[in-house]
C-alpha cells in the first residue's frame, strides 16, 4: 500500500479545501494517508485535519512558523515525510507549495512534478498526468524514482463528502530559524474581496467592457453572485485591474464550479488559467470568439445589454 503525505494548505488559521481534495484522491488510490500542517496557533486544527480524511497528523506549531518561509517549511515537510516513510508528498496549488515542493524533492532524492491533474499507480510504479505548453498537450509521465513530490493543479481532484480519518497527532519539533531570509511582515490585499483561488464562482471581465464603467457593471454581477472577480490580461495591462486579478498562464489558475467570462475573447493564455472550471458561461458579441469553443453555455450579445438582464434574472432566483 502506498503512503501519501498531504501538505495542508492553511490560510489565516483556516484549512483550505485543497487539503480534503488531495486526501480524497489519496483514499481513491487506496493509499495510507497522513497530513502535515505547519504554522503558528494551529493546535486546534488537528480534528479538522482528521475530518478532512487523514489518519496521522504531523503538526509543526510554533510562533516562528506563523509567516511562510520556504526553508523552515521545507524542513518540517521533510521531517514528516521521513517519519511517515511517505512514497508521495502532495502539495495543493499555491505559491508556497510551488516554492517548497522542489526543495523537499531535492532533500528526499525524489522526483518532482508540478501542475499534475492525475496520479495513476500502475505495475508497481507511479505515473502522473499534467498539461503542458499552455494546455496544448497532456503528458503522462512515468516516475522512475521510489518517491514523488507533486504539486496538484487547482480543482484537479474532488473532495469526497463522507471521507473521514482518525485523530493521531504527532508533534514536530520546530526547525532552527532560517537565517538566510526572515519575513518581517506580510501585507495582504485589504480589499476583503473573495480570493479567486477559493471562489466557487468566478466572474471575469475582458477588454469588451472597455472602461471603468463597464468593469463596474460586471463587478456588480460578481457581487450579486458572491463570486470572485477576475480579469483577462488585457484589462490588467490597460491599468484597470490589479495583477492579482489576472486569470491565465501568467496569472492565477482557477477551477471554480462556475466561471463566467464577460467580454473575453478566449486567447489560449487566458484559457490556460480557467479551462479546468466545471461549468463555463461566456458572454461575447462575436459568435466566432474562441471562448465559445470551451464554454458550456454561451450568450452572443452586447455585454452592456446582457449583464443587466442576467442580474435581473439572478435577483428573481434569489
Ligand atoms: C506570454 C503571454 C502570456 C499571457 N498571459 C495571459 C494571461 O495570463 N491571461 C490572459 O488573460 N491573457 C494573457 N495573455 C494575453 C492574451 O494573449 C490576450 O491578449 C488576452 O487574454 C486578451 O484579453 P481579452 O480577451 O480581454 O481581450 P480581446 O482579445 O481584445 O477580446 C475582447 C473580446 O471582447 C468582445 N467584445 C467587445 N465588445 C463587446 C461587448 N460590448 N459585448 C460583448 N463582447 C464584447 C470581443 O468580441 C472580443 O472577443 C498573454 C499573452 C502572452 C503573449
Amino acid at each position: 500500500m502506498s503512503k501519501v503525505l498531504v501538505v495542508a494548505d492553511i490560510k489565516q488559521g483556516d484549512l483550505k479545501s485543497s487539503t480534503s481534495e488531495l486526501l480524497s484522491k489519496a483514499k481513491a488510490i487506496g493509499a495510507e494517508r497522513a497530513v502535515v500542517a505547519i504554522g503558528g496557533n494551529i493546535e486546534s486544527l488537528s480534528s479538522d485535519l482528521a475530518n478532512a480524511g487523514s489518519d496521522t497528523q504531523y503538526i509543526a506549531n510554533d510562533p516562528g512558523l506563523e509567516l511562510f518561509s520556504a526553508g523552515p517549511y521545507t524542513t518540517c515537510v521533510v521531517d514528516a515525510a521521513r517519519q511517515f516513510d511517505a512514497d508521495m508528498i502532495w502539495f495543493g496549488f499555491s505559491e508556497s507549495g510551488k516554492a517548497v515542493a522542489p526543495r523537499v524533492a531535492a532533500q528526499l532524492d525524489a522526483a518532482c512534478a508540478t501542475e499534475i491533474t492525475d496520479v495513476i499507480l500502475e505495475g508497481g510504479h507511479i505515473e502522473v498526468v499534467r498539461p503542458a505548453i499552455t494546455n496544448k498537450v497532456i503528458q503522462r509521465v512515468k516516475i522512475n524514482t521510489d518517491k514523488l513530490v507533486a504539486v496538484v493543479r487547482a480543482g484537479a481532484f474532488e473532495a469526497v463528502e463522507e471521507i473521514t480519518g482518525t485523530e493521531n497527532v504527532v508533534e514536530l519539533s520546530p526547525p532552527e530559524s532560517d537565517l538566510k531570509a526572515v519575513i518581517k511582515e506580510l501585507v495582504s490585499d485589504a480589499s476583503g474581496e473573495i480570493d479567486l483561488a477559493d471562489a466557487d464562482i468566478v466572474v471575469s471581465v475582458g477588454r469588451g467592457a472597455k472602461d471603468q464603467a463597464g468593469i463596474d457593471l460586471v463587478k456588480d454581477l460578481a457581487n450579486d453572485l458572491s463570486a470572485g472577480f477576475g480579469s483577462s490580461r488585457a484589462m490588467v495591462d490597460g491599468g484597470f485591474m490589479a495583477h492579482n486579478k489576472q486569470v491565465g498562464q501568467t496569472g492565477k489558475i482557477v477551477a471554480p464550479t462556475l466561471y463566467i467570462a464577460i467580454g473575453i475573447s478566449g486567447a489560449i493564455q487566458h484559457l490556460a488559467g480557467m479551462n479546468g472550471s466545471k461549468v463555463i458561461l461566456a458572454v461575447n458579441k462575436d459568435p466566432e470568439a474562441p471562448i465559445f469553443n470551451v464554454a458550456d453555455y454561451g450568450i452572443v450579445g452586447d455585454l452592456f445589454e446582457v449583464v443587466p438582464i442576467l442580474r435581473e434574472e439572478i435577483k428573481k432566483l434569489s
